[in-house]
């Protein structure tokens, strides 16, 4: 096992390594939309929607791409931020 491997192993719940080239398009909150349900916040699966002072938004370093996020938000709030 390398150290990047053991690291992963921890790490992912930690967020301590910045994975979050991985993904091919930015995922944002639009603010305006957002009624601040939680459910992006529960049910990211590599806790990357951060909740700080009553907002809730999408740390990019760690955030992969998966949409998850986004099928979860009953207001549409969430997207893919495509072509930059
Ligand atoms: S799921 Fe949508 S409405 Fe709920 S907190 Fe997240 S962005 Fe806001
Ligand atoms: S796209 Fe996936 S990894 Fe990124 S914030 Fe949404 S649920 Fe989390």
């Amino acid at each position: 096992m390398t150290k990047t491997e053991f690291i992963c192993a921890v790490g992912k719940e930690l967020n301590i390594i910045n994975t979050g080239d991985w993904k091919m398009y930015p995922v944002v909150i639009d603010q305006e939309k957002c009624v601040k349900c939680s459910m992006c916040f529960q049910y990211c699966p590599t806790k990357s929607v951060k909740y700080v002072d009553g907002t809730y938004f999408i740390n990019p370093d760690f955030c992969k791409g998966c949409g998850v996020c986004i099928e979860e938000c009953r207001s549409n709030a969430i997207d893919f931020v495509k072509g930059e």
